[in-house]
């Protein structure tokens, strides 16, 4: 370790012992506390950590002037500095951390992760970054790893972390060479050392856990639908579950596609009945011990949904300290 005023550069000679080949990496950070990280991270993970912590680190990251405790959603969502955000219109005001948000979204196949860190994504004016679109991205494309892919993702099965890291990094350098900034990363980490390695690399300030029945959750999977053409999502399914034993009932209507998208809807290969059910066992199995990982960390805001879009949106908001005018202007219409 060479400490040079703030630039601190890691030199790794790491044995790849089983193969008996040696491997060199170099780690360049701005900041000690994040080098640190990367040496620590460097056991389980070298070659995906350098990729992905270029991705990040490229994106301005900066451990030294963030701490966890500045973002503490819980239990106090109400400090949360976001706050301010929605008051006025774009460009977005940077945090007191000098960056955009950086914010995790968990939960099961269904919940709806990707419907409401999209709705985020708009209203904070960060990327929406979806691992399952990047690896359905490749799936269908001519790559080499298209049909590999094909067969992990249909039989509801998690990718190897390489292929993930790889995805990801792309994305996150595509993004700011278009001058992205913050994200929201959905689908990503879905296991302890997917988390490790983020950890690793950048600070995550707020992992939002989506809550809902089991029982909605595969109704909603089986009636998703999505335009071939524009790629919005709707959903077929009418789910009406009646309360009991002291957990109340939710209603979620419907979410037909307009006219112009109704006759090109297709349904995901992955959202059969049985590959949900392999894909929800996996995610109890492998992500759900994350909801541990962000809340002993202090980051992690459980999120219960009440209900479809309506219900959900305006509650959501509202436990992120955050405003939508659009939702403020049809509430007073
Ligand atoms: P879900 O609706 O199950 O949350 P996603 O659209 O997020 O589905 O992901 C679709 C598929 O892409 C997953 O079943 C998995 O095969 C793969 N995938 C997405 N993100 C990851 C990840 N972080 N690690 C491993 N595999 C992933």
């Amino acid at each position: 370790q060479i400490n040079n005023n703030n630039f601190t550069i890691f030199l790794f000679f790491l044995c790849n012992q089983t193969a008996g080949t040696q491997e060199n990496f170099v780690f360049l950070s701005h900041d000690p506390a994040m080098a640190a990280a990367l040496l620590r991270m460097s056991r389980s993970s070298s070659a995906q950590l350098t990729a992905v912590s270029r991705a990040f680190t490229s994106r301005n990251f900066s451990a030294s002037s963030t701490s966890s405790s500045a973002f503490n959603p819980e239990p106090d969502i109400a400090r949360s500095p976001s706050s301010s955000f929605l008051s006025r219109n774009s460009p977005l005001p940077q945090d007191p951390k000098d960056r955009n948000v950086q914010w995790v979204f968990l939960g099961c196949p269904g919940v709806g992760k990707g419907t409401y860190a999209s709705r985020l994504s708009n209203l904070l004016g960060v990327p929406h970054i979806a691992t399952g679109d990047l690896v359905r991205e490749e799936l269908n494309s001519t790559g080499p790893l298209a049909s590999q892919l094909k067969e992990i993702v249909n039989q509801g099965k998690l990718v190897s972390d390489e292929i993930i890291i790889n995805l990801l990094s792309k994305r996150l350098e595509a993004g700011e060479a278009k001058g992205e900034s913050g994200f929201i990363l959905d689908g990503f980490p879905r296991t302890i050392r997917q988390a490790e390695i983020l950890e690793g690399v950048t600070e995550i300030d707020l992992v939002v856990n989506l809550q809902l029945r089991e029982e909605a959750l595969l109704a909603k999977c089986l009636g998703r639908r999505i335009c071939s053409q524009c790629g919005g999502n709707y959903n077929i399914a009418c789910i009406d579950i009646k309360g009991d034993n002291g957990e109340p009932g939710i209603y979620m209507a419907p979410l037909p596609a307009p006219p112009q998208c109704a006759d090109k809807l297709i349904q995901r290969a992955d959202d059969t009945e049985e590959v949900v059910k392999a894909r929800l066992q996996i995610y109890n199995e492998m992500s759900r011990p994350l909801e541990e990982f962000y809340r002993s960390r202090g980051k992690l805001l459980e999120f219960s949904l009440p209900g479809g879009i309506p219900e959900s949106w305006p509650k959501l908001l509202e436990a992120l300290n955050l405003e939508d005018h659009e939702v403020k202007r049809s509430a007073a219409a």
